[in-house]
């Protein structure tokens, strides 16, 4: 089957008085229809970047998306018109921010909001879409939900209203749901009742999945693949036993050592030294290079090409491809 989603060498540039960020360079990943696929990687990393490119909610200027492709069911969403841009997001598409609070208004009751968009987009009866926000607060797991329909935002708790947001977000029952960080805002009990919602609602629906996050941990139990982002490009892919069982590049190795772990309870995490490269000028060569302890003359030089390290595992690290030992010797000569 077709990915319902493929993104090809997408490149997105932010302009500052300081000069051009690159924010995002030559990202390809694809996601197929009913995955989960989670984006992970540090603050900066190009994660959400990536994310808002899809939604194409990069404001021009300053932002842009300077190359690459974005195939939704085959359509290239660089390509359209704001118009018919506007036709797809919330309802083919749909984006889950991490705070809450900011994506309620909270001047309106649940129930006007949950039917706005499908009012909008739908033209339903009123009647219809206050029987449709009904399901929806059901599948979400917002209990009385005729009753809370006609209450506001600041009556629910923190965790209940991120239920809103995702319900708000379904009710157009949209092919693709992207959750940037969506759990970040809450504690941790509700942080996993909100995951384990993402999992029902797949199940319910069917719908494909992009989660984005700064934490391993929080993809382990629910991501089907998983994609390592570092300065603005994807380094390691892999299914998540590949990711968790058999990681491949150092980076990633560093993200795990520093995901708290029960069975390890009360030991030292280990972050990973250094930071990230400045995306003003970003090294020609492996953006990770400064902080690696295992960096080569070759990592400094050639940005790591992608090793098909199994058929769903790929990595962008030269420790785990034969070419880099030709590559050196044909630097050496120069
Ligand atoms: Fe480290 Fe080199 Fe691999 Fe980059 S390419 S992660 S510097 S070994
Ligand atoms: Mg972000």
């Amino acid at each position: 089957d077709e990915p319902i989603l493929k993104v090809n060498n997408l490149h997105v540039t932010f302009s500052t008085y300081g000069g051009t960020v690159q924010a995002v360079r030559g990202v390809d990943f694809h996601l197929n229809k009913g995955e989960t696929l989670a984006i992970v990687g540090e603050s900066g990393c190009g994660k959400s970047v990536t994310s808002n490119a899809i939604m194409r909610l990069i404001p021009d200027p300053p932002g842009k998306i300077t190359a690459g492709n974005i195939y939704f069911k085959g359509v290239d969403l660089t390509k359209l018109s704001e118009k018919k841009m506007r036709a797809i997001r919330g309802v083919d598409i749909s984006m889950i921010f991490q705070d809450p609070m900011t994506a309620l208004n909270p001047t309106l009751t649940i129930g006007t909001q949950l039917t706005e968009g499908l009012r909008q987009h739908q033209k339903v009866s009123k009647e219809k879409a206050i029987e449709k926000a009904i399901d929806i607060m059901e599948v979400v797991g917002i209990p009385n939900p005729k009753e809370r329909l006609k209450q506001y935002p600041h009556q629910f708790s923190g965790g209940m209203r991120q239920r809103i947001v995702i319900a708000m977000a379904l009710i157009c029952e949209p092919e693709l749901l992207i959750a940037d960080e969506p759990t970040t805002a809450l504690d941790v009990t509700i942080q996993a009742q909100i995951l384990e919602l993402f999992e029902t609602i797949q199940k319910a629906t069917g719908v494909s999945i992009i989660l984005i996050t700064h934490d391993l941990g929080v993809v382990a139990k629910i991501a089907d693949r998983i994609a390592v982002m570092y300065a603005g490009k994807i380094i390691e892919t892999g299914n998540n036993r590949d990711i968790f069982y058999q990681p491949q590049h150092p980076y990633t190795k560093g993200l795990l050592n520093s995901v708290p772990r029960l069975d390890l309870a009360g030991e030292k995490l280990e972050p990973i030294e250094g930071t990230p490269p400045d995306l003003f000028s970003p090294p020609k060569g492996c953006p990770f290079a400064a902080r690696c302890p295992y960096v080569m003359e070759v990592c400094n030089k050639v940005f790591p090409v992608q090793t098909e390290y199994t058929d769903s595992h790929h990595v962008n690290c030269w420790l785990q491809d034969e070419r880099a030992k030709s590559l050196l010797a044909t630097i050496a000569n120069e």
